[in-house]
Formats: C-alpha cells, structure tokens, sequence
C-alpha cells in the first residue's frame, strides 16, 4: 500500500496494490497509525468480490459472488472499532464489461488494477459498534444528540 497524508483534509490519500483485499489493507492501515474512526471513498478495479444485501426480516445477509473483475464505480464506508480491532464497513458499487452495475455490501474484495481511497480520521476518541438487538447489526454506538453538552 501506498500512502501520503493529504493537505486539504488532514485525511489520507492510499493506494492499494493488485492482489490486497480491500478491507483488510483498509483496516490494517487504520490499526497501524491509531485510527479510530474514520470516512473513506474510493474507486479503482476489484476482483474476487462478495456483496451482500441485508434482509432486516430474517436477520441476515443474502450473499453475492461476483466471477470476473469489475471495475469499482463507487466504494464508500468507514471504521469502527469491534473488539478492540478496526472494522471496516463498506458498500459498494460495481460495474462490469458491459457496464451494468452491482451493489451491496462489500464482504470481500481483491485488488484487481488498483484500488486509489481517501480515509478520513474522525476528530475525538474512537468509535466502537454494538449489537443492536432490533435490527440483529452491530451499529455505530453513538450517544443521543440530545445527552452532548
Ligand atoms: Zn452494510
């Protein structure tokens, strides 16, 4: 992975290289510099993909394999903690040859040409998930708007 710290948003700007699962390198980069929370969007060409769609009535993910590479139109998430280790949640938007597009929740991805992000650190402490026991996900475990000072 290629990395430079970026000027305008005292983000990062990363480079993925062929063959890196994308999670994986996004989460290892996080765990490495300390990051506790952050945004991240990206774009490239993935390979080796699962997505997901979430069915909130059985309480589980409908899994997608996707054969070939596709080119990655739009990925966008962020970082959490879960157990103490940085937990990438990401979705994504992909398009093949001809084009027609496939989205869902990014389970997994292989770096198939290049994978180029920007990660926004989140100001303040680290964020962790949670199991949300109404919806069966590990949500973001905010504090109500109304109980900040
Ligand atoms: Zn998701």
């Amino acid at each position: 992975m290629f990395a430079i710290p970026t000027t305008t948003t005292s983000g990062y700007l990363l480079r993925l290289e062929r063959g890196g699962s994308v999670l994986d390198e996004i989460a290892a980069f996080c765990r490495d510099r300390g990051v506790g929370a952050a945004w991240l969007t990206g774009l490239g060409a993935v390979e080796k993909v699962e997505l997901g769609y979430y069915d909130l009535d059985a309480r589980c993910y409908q899994r997608t394999r996707l054969d070939g590479s596709h080119e990655l139109i739009s990925l966008v998430g962020n970082v959490a903690q879960v157990d103490g280790a940085p937990f990438v949640h990401a979705h994504a938007a992909l398009g093949d040859r001809d084009c027609r597009l496939r989205a869902g929740h990014l389970f997994a991805a292989t770096v198939a040409a290049t994978v180029e992000l920007q990660l926004q650190p989140l100001t303040g402490a680290a964020v962790d998930r949670r199991l949300d026991p109404a919806t069966g996900l590990k949500l973001l475990d905010l504090a109500p708007l109304d109980s900040r000072p």
